[in-house]
């Protein structure tokens, strides 16, 4: 009996010490390659056009929340208020903007979400 305990210690001990090593290395390795995979930032197309702020260029078109088909310019398919990166607004009238088109959701004229089909 005690010879085969040995004999399983030494086996056991062996494959024991030869695992460690390499998992100790190989966890870093795998944590390393998984977290490049997680940020994958696919950069979509989005249109990159008009630099140039709509409300400052057009000093005649007033945001206003019953001006529907205004706000639907700056609104997404799904709903949400385009950033500014995208539609060229400028802080100043995105915030007005966005204000607005929260009026205008408070008041069922813009959808909050396109999900509710
Ligand atoms: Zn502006």
């Amino acid at each position: 009996m005690e010879e085969k305990i040995a004999k399983k210690e030494q086996i056991e001990s062996k494959p024991s010490q030869q695992t460690d090593s390499p998992n100790i290395r190989k966890t870093p390795y795998k944590r390393s390659s998984s977290r490049p995979s997680k940020p994958n930032y696919v950069k979509k197309n989005f249109f990159f056009k008009k630099r140039v702020c709509f409300f400052c260029k057009n000093k005649e078109s007033v945001i206003d929340y019953k001006d529907v088909s205004l706000m639907k310019r700056f609104i997404s398919e799904s709903g949400k208020i385009s950033p500014r990166r995208f539609t060229g607004t400028c802080a100043k009238h995105q915030r007005k903007l966005a204000t607005e088109i929260k009026k205008a959701r408070q008041m069922a004229l813009i959808h909050f979400t396109d999900k509710h089909k």
